[in-house]
């Protein structure tokens, strides 16, 4: 552009001082100053305003249109006694820069004119002008194609890496394509606004949207989540909302999902963070509404079913106590060992079936949620009394632990208040004593209880056979038994701890075990505290108002 203006430049002092120009040679024709506003134009547009996959075809041209500008002004002002000729010789090295094809174009024209020069015009008719020729036309052309070869070489080794790497990075996305698309789950990934910019086909099918529809637009007005009564999601149910602002994997069983014609899905929702917060997740979601269907029907049948089979085996359990009792029926010692035999296998069975209809009722949402102000303390110790006779039947100490005199002086037991339902935090401890006295063949059971100002947290602590490593994790799912020498004889169900569980998760708390393989294992359970203050006064509250809310004191409690 610097070049061409200064071609433009002359051209308007040839009026001002015209002769000066004149006489030095140095006057610019009308047509080449044209020529070279054109290519200043042009680099200037170039510049300024061509696409970045464009910009080498335009420097191409600026550079055509420059050399042809230089070309003519030099032919026009005396050839080899031109006075541009250094401008030439100037343009000449760059032919080189836009590679071999554009230098041998410039080397072909140049050589096509001597050709034409010597054949017809003979402007070149000496030796020393043809030496000129060479030293100001040539010897420019040759210079580029040395200074400008080793970088075009580099320049070309770069390219070669830049296109196999992006062929690799195209190949790796297309196989990462053909995977998203053969998923079977809907797939939908957001950036840091939530604006979709990927969806694959099983996403599309399950909302009834077209992906040239769907991309870039709000995941929100695609992707209509409801909770499970079909009503808005509050900002704390909002899975997707939940990640894109803590960067944290979250997910959820509970949500029911608009499609594109108004049915109505139950789905479940895994949303996953992609790198930087702020970057957006990746939405994984799949219909499960068959899914929940026939849970539900198998819920409901093993609900009957277990109903239906107490009322007999409760029939059966008491005429084996009737045979039993020395006062309704006279047996002798071999009936008496079988009919024991056969009322605790009896026994087993009417637990196996409660827990049937429990994990049942829970899980059709027909559990019902009642929390009551209680004196989680005192409330633990009743249990614990509770399994006295059991833990002694099998001579193990059953302790509870909080109060107990360290020796010296009587310790205070601490007090601590939670809201839960009393019937769930009972089956709860009932649940972890009786497994504690199941599982110790010998020695002690110690039930404690600690807290802070936000948590009660109730152990369960026994000496007995433990709990191998590998187990600890499965321990709380469905029907999960440990199957090894020491258990395989102590009956049960696998119900038991899936329920406190579910149970515990319906209080808001947790539960989980900590155990030494072969010495023992503690388990713990850990509900959110009420206050003192806030519950002497919903205490006093149901006082007033009626036997709503039973607690374990009936007088204010001490301060802790
Ligand atoms: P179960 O009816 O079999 O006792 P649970 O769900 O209560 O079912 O317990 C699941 C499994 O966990 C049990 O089969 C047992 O192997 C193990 N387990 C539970 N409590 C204890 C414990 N206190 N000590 C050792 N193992 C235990």
């Amino acid at each position: 552009m610097f070049v061409s203006l200064v071609i433009v430049l002359l051209y308007g002092i040839g009026f001002i001082a015209s002769d000066t120009l004149q006489s030095n040679n140095l006057s610019v024709p009308f047509y080449v100053a044209i020529l070279a506003g054109v290519t200043a134009a042009l680099s200037f547009v170039g510049r300024q305003w061509i696409a970045k996959e464009y910009i080498v075809p335009v420097a191409i041209a600026v550079y055509g249109l420059l050399a042809t500008t230089t070309g003519l002004l030099v032919i026009d002002t005396g050839f080899t006694t031109s006075p541009f000729i250094a401008l030439w010789m100037l343009i000449g090295l760059f032919a080189g820069l836009f590679g071999l094809y554009v230098l041998s174009i410039v080397a072909v024209v140049i050589n096509g004119y001597l050709l034409a020069d010597l054949v017809f015009l003979h402007t070149i008719n000496n030796t020393e002008q043809f030496i000129i020729f060479l030293l100001a036309y040539e010897l420019p052309l040759v210079a580029s194609f040395f200074l400008w070869r080793k970088k075009n070489r580099e320049e070309s080794s770069e390219e070669k890496t830049y296109t196999a790497l992006a062929q690799e990075l195209s190949q790796v996305a297309n196989k990462s394509e053909i995977v998203i698309n053969a998923i079977d789950e809907g797939v939908i990934a957001v950036d840091g606004q939530g604006v979709i910019q990927l969806i694959n086909p099983a996403a599309q099918g399950t909302i009834g949207w077209g992906k040239q529809d769907a991309l870039k637009l709000d995941y929100r007005s695609v992707l209509k989540l409801k909770d499970k009564n079909g009503k808005s999601l509050e900002p704390s149910q909002d899975v997707v909302q939940k990640t894109l602002a803590t960067n944290e994997p979250s997910a959820s069983n509970d949500l029911t999902l608009e499609t594109n014609s108004g049915k109505r899905l139950l789905v479940s929702v895994h949303v996953s963070p992609v790198g930087q917060i702020g970057s957006g997740c990746i939405i994984v979601f799949r219909d499960i509404t068959e899914e929940k269907k026939e849970e539900r029907e198998q819920a409901e049948f093993i609900s009957t079913a277990s109903h239906e089979m107490r009322t007999p085996i409760a029939a059966i359990e008491g005429y084996l106590g009737l045979a039993l009792n020395p006062h309704t029926a006279v047996i002798d010692d071999k009936a008496r060992g079988y009919i024991g035999k056969a009322q605790e296998s009896v026994q087993h069975l009417g637990r196996l079936f409660q827990d049937l209809l429990d994990v049942s009722r829970l899980e059709d949402g027909r559990l019902t949620n009642h929390p009551k102000v209680i004196d989680v303390g005192a409330f633990a110790q009743d249990v614990t009394n509770g399994f006295m006779i059991s833990a002694k039947d099998k001579n193990l100490a059953l302790i509870y632990k909080p109060g107990i005199s360290n020796g010296k002086e009587k310790q205070l037991a601490p007090v601590f208040y939670a809201e839960v339902d009393a019937d769930h935090m009972r089956e709860v401890l009932s649940n972890l004593i009786e497994n504690a006295i199941k599982y110790t063949q010998e020695g002690s059971i110690t039930v404690d209880l600690t807290g802070d100002n936000e948590h009660v947290k109730v152990s369960v602590k026994d000496s007995g056979i433990g709990i191998p490593p590998e187990d600890v994790s499965h321990l709380f799912q469905k029907f999960y038994r440990i199957d090894n020498s020491s258990t395989r004889e102590i009956g049960g169900t696998g119900l038991g701890l899936y329920l406190c569980r579910r149970l515990v998760e319906v209080m808001g708390g947790r539960i989980w075990v900590e155990s030494d393989y072969g010495k023992g294992s503690t388990f713990f359970v850990e509900i959110p505290r009420l206050d003192h203050q806030t519950a002497v006064d919903r205490i006093e509250r149901e006082k007033e108002q009626g036997p709503q809310i039973t607690t374990m004191h009936d007088t204010p409690p001490p301060t802790v």
